[in-house]
């Protein structure tokens, strides 16, 4: 039975402090898109109404029902476009769905990291893709992984300045690319100082962080500001070594290939493309939840990576990942819990890491 954990208008006093009887039942309504009845339920501080469906990320949307094939079909590596298809959706609105999805799931991989343990294991590098044009307009992507689960952290994009080989014709294309988008910057050591600092708040109680890197100049400096020196382990390994399973970074150049088969953008010669670097971003969140959430590790493996570092008690299926809205932080209710459990009391009540 849903119960409300808070008001969801933000302006109301009710939504930062519910108390127990905060709301009054307030009838129900049927909806085209559901066979029960949702009920609907009132403030009794700020005598706004608000139903079961206000607490659902599918809140608003057209076509619910939708969502979670969406979902399963974009983290298997299938085109925007070729979703549509099968789902008898247009294109645009294939986009904004995979958006707003994106979005919610940005928040949920964030609501669900709980803490590491003592020794934190973790791999870091960085690998190229790019948006719009391959010549002229590159990317970063740095990923860092926890070592034994797989576990994404974290993982997002960031423009840097074309490299390589510099024909005419491709000089020419980078002047006509800058023209219209602007002089590309280098905001490598920007993102990579990001991302390390998503780690750094998934191992405050951590006593010591081990972290596995290639040997580019800039890592040191950053690693050691985002965790401090102190704890730090540093384990950095030539990038030229054979790329086998005995290089002590076999772990993410293996979940980056997982990552360059299971988003069709990443894959070499293929035809989907991002064309903006804020649409892979959000790519990236889809595949993380998938791979952290619903994935098992290995196939061997019954778990999920969020499960084997007890963020979970077990994998989450589609449905769930996409069930309860998750832009109110620890507060949005948690997508195991049926009541619409806050994030806050559900670990509590379980006692999870
Ligand atoms: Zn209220």
């Amino acid at each position: 039975m849903f119960k409300p954990n808070c008001c969801p208008y933000l302006s109301c006093s009710r939504h930062l402090k519910p108390t127990r009887d905060f709301f009054v039942r307030f009838g129900s309504y049927r909806a085209k898109c559901r066979s029960h009845s949702i009920p609907r339920f009132r403030c009794r501080t700020c005598l706004r109404t608000f139903s079961r469906q206000t607490f659902r990320a599918d809140f608003r949307d057209h076509k619910p029902h939708l969502n979670a094939a969406l979902f399963t079909m974009v983290s298997s590596g299938i085109g925007i476009r070729q979703c549509g298809r099968n789902l008898g959706l247009t294109l645009r609105c294939t986009e904004l769905k995979l958006r707003k999805i994106g979005r919610h799931l940005r928040r949920l991989n964030l609501n669900l990291q709980g803490q590491l343990g003592a020794d934190a294991r973790l791999h870091f590098d960085e690998f190229e893709s790019y948006e719009g044009q391959r010549n002229t307009r590159p990317l970063t992507i740095p990923v860092l992984i926890e070592s034994e689960t797989r576990f994404i952290v974290w993982a997002e994009s960031a423009q840097i300045r074309p490299t390589g080989k510099m024909s005419e014709k491709r000089l020419k294309a980078i002047a006509r690319a800058e023209d219209r988008h602007g002089i590309r910057k280098n905001q490598s050591r920007w993102v990579v100082r990001r991302v390390l600092q998503r780690a750094a708040a998934i191992t405050r109680q951590s006593a010591c962080v081990i972290l596995a890197t290639d040997e580019k100049w800039t890592y040191p400096g950053i690693a050691s500001g985002a965790f401090g020196a102190e704890r730090l382990m540093h384990l950095r390994t030539n990038s030229k070594l054979a790329r086998t399973t005995w290089n002590p970074l076999f772990p993410v150049n293996s979940e980056e290939a997982i990552m360059r088969d299971l988003m069709g953008r990443l894959r070499r010669e293929s035809w989907l493309v991002s064309k903006k670097r804020r649409f892979l971003d959000i790519a990236l969140q889809v595949h993380m939840c998938y791979r952290n959430l619903v994935r098992k590790r290995f196939n061997r493996d019954k778990e999920s990576p969020a499960q084997l570092l007890g963020f979970l008690p077990r994998r989450l299926r589609p449905s769930e990942v996409l069930s309860w809205r998750q832009d109110w932080l620890d507060r949005s209710a948690h997508p195991l819990s049926r009541s619409g459990m806050s994030v806050r009391d559900w670990r509590r009540s379980v006692g999870a890491a």
